[in-house]
């Protein structure tokens, strides 16, 4: 933990050496603790793992704003104090990342860092051979696909300052995960260097899709590789998305609610070998584990 601004408690420091006795018998501040705690759980993190970060001072007014890879962390107000969330990107390599902190506290600004550990994490490899006329893209194609990227990341980029969401996240559908996340295929003996971004869970076509937890629909669209898609902003830089539906039954701009009427039905439609559901979580555009982030969700103390 490191301290920005020294200056103000040292000069504290020798105005409570220099007045009376009786004086600083009056005014005693905490000399010994003048920055307020901030405390990650969990940390070691494994690569593609969500954390959270907590400050639980009353002295702490107004939101902290923390930065870690890169990525905005940003703070809302829970039970236990100011609550930031952040994800090791799946791509990211082990090592140690500065998580950096910064608040306001009896009118000081301060800039907390914290080491972070990425721990390596095994997410496997699944081998799978197909018809290399399966894999080449036509160049028509490959422009549609182009050009659906720039949607998805502009899509991906939102940031509504408002958390729209609380509480635990749910299951998007009720069925089991039969490919998980952080998963690298070897396809034809070619490793993609890609893992998956996202968990495919088993579903039956035209079962209901429903929203994990609150927020509002930035995109919907019909893509080369994700087919039907659903993106949902659930503010603060959390993005879910869901793919491969065979219908959609939001449009772009609605505000839905956690585990309500469905969003979608499954579906097989996009670049797919059979229905199931890709569901992905984005945080401040780091590609995390979306049961990890479930789990996480469960200890808030929203
Ligand atoms: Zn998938």
């Amino acid at each position: 933990m490191k301290l920005k601004l020294l200056l103000f408690p040292l000069l504290l420091a020798c105005a409570l050496l220099i007045v009376p006795r009786a004086f600083s018998q009056t005014f005693v501040p905490d000399l010994e603790n003048p920055e307020a705690a901030v405390r990650v759980v969990p940390n070691p993190l494994d690569i593609g793992a969500p954390a959270r970060v907590a400050i639980a001072d009353p002295e702490v007014l107004v939101p902290p704003m923390g930065l870690f890879d890169n990525r905005p962390v940003f703070f809302f107000l829970t039970r236990n104090g100011w609550t930031g969330l952040f994800g090791a990107d799946v791509m990211l390599t082990e090592g140690t990342y500065p998580l950096k902190i910064n608040y306001e506290k009896n009118g000081e600004v301060f800039e907390s860092v914290l080491d972070i550990v990425l721990a390596a994490k095994d997410y496997g490899v699944r081998v799978i051979n197909v018809p290399e006329s399966q894999v080449k893209l036509s160049a028509e194609d490959q422009a549609r696909a182009a050009r659906e990227k720039v949607l998805v990341d502009k899509a991906l980029a939102t940031v509504s300052p408002e958390r729209l969401w609380s509480g635990e996240f749910l299951e998007p559908v009720n069925a089991q995960i039969n490919s998980s996340f952080g998963r690298r295929t070897r396809m034809n003996g070619i490793l993609n260097p890609r893992p998956h971004a996202g968990a495919d869970y088993r579903a039956p076509e035209g079962a209901p899709v429903r929203a994990p937890a609150s927020g509002r629909v930035i995109l919907t669209g019909d893509h080369f590789f994700a087919g039907n898609s659903v993106y949902i902003d659930h503010g603060q830089g959390l993005i879910s998305m869901y793919f491969h539906l065979s219908e959609i039954l939001v449009s772009d701009g609605q505000m839905v609610n956690k585990g309500d009427e469905p969003i979608a039905l499954v579906g097989k439609t996009g670049r797919v070998t059979g229905a199931h559901l890709h569901y992905g979580i984005y945080l401040n555009g780091a590609r995390i584990d979306p049961s990890a982030f479930r789990k996480l969700t469960t200890t808030l103390e929203d």
